[in-house]
């Protein structure tokens, strides 16, 4: 079935929806975007999401596309028009069409582009097991913190991680920690249950989920350590979990060859999983 995505101000069927050959985003990869879930129709964390989408356009000089009322009030028929139960909606800004030229155009006008896509969040089987992860350089660009579009080699490493019979790739910087997953935030559980991810800086994205799953962890009295890891930390953990929009909190079991606890989704992970859940039911 046809969906209706969003284009500039229109609300048109997917299939009648066009982008110039000049636009920016499609030329350089100069735009940037945001993922919100959708739980039981309602939108989630669309405050922080937007907040991040300002933060990312300011330190690429994009001009917003329209005022956040505009913005909020547009997701939010496209999830009506889409008849979205679960699933998310994909928001992208890009610098907009231009001749082809490295440096910005002097008024840009940007584009707007959203879509709607259903996926199944709450009773994910994936969650259930826990999932599988290699390890891998981190060979993306310095500005993580930036949430653009060029997301090439995540999706490199995704694929190798695959051919690895892996699910996801948790990312390596130069000093051997972990940084992030390909499009996630990468925790542990120490043998004492401290849960410990890397502090905010330029080499992570700033997740909204793990601002909201690090609250709930704090307010269950847990220990929570800001600081890198290595694997071989995260090996001799007692859990190990990502957190992302759709994914919330996702166990993972097996880090390349060491199986992590017993293998099975760790208690401290569920309970942050059905926190976040019941959090995001209740607002
Ligand atoms: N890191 C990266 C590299 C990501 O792509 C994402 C998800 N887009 C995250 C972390 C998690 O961010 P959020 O919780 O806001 O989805």
């Amino acid at each position: 079935m046809s969906r209706t995505v969003y284009v500039n101000g229109a609300f048109i069927a997917e299939e009648d929806a066009q982008i110039s050959v000049f636009d920016r985003g499609f030329l350089f990869a100069d735009g940037v975007y945001e993922v919100c879930s959708v739980l039981k129709g309602k939108l989630l964390e669309t405050e922080g999401h937007v907040a991040r989408l300002h933060r990312s356009l300011n330190e690429l000089d994009i001009p917003a596309p329209c005022s956040d009322e505009e913005l909020l009030a547009a997701m939010e028929k496209l999830v009506a028009d889409n008849d979205i139960d679960e699933g998310l909606v994909y928001l992208q800004v890009t610098r907009g069409a231009a001749d082809r030229d490295f440096a910005y155009p002097k008024d840009p006008k940007p584009t707007l582009v959203m879509f709607t896509q259903a996926k199944k969040l709450l009773n994910d089987p994936v969650a259930d097991k826990g999932i599988t992860v290699i390890t891998l350089p981190d060979l993306r660009w310095a500005r993580r913190d930036i949430k653009t579009v060029g997301l090439l080699y995540p999706c490199m490493a995704k694929m190798e991680a695959k051919s690895k019979g892996a699910q996801d790739a948790w990312l390596l910087d130069d000093d051997g920690f972990v940084t992030e997953g390909t499009s996630n935030n990468a925790y542990i559980v120490t043998q004492d249950n401290k849960i410990v991810t890397r502090h905010l800086s330029n080499s992570i994205l700033h997740g909204i989920t793990r601002r909201s799953v690090l609250a709930l962890a704090e307010e269950e009295g847990m220990v929570v350590e800001q600081r890198p890891f290595t694997p071989e930390e995260a090996y001799n953990a007692k859990e190990a979990f990502f957190t992302s929009a759709s994914a919330f909190a996702m166990p993972v079991i097996k880090i390349n060859d060491a199986v992590i606890g017993d293998g099975t989704p760790g208690e401290i992970t569920q309970k942050l999983r059905a926190k976040y859940i019941e959090l995001s039911l209740s607002i």
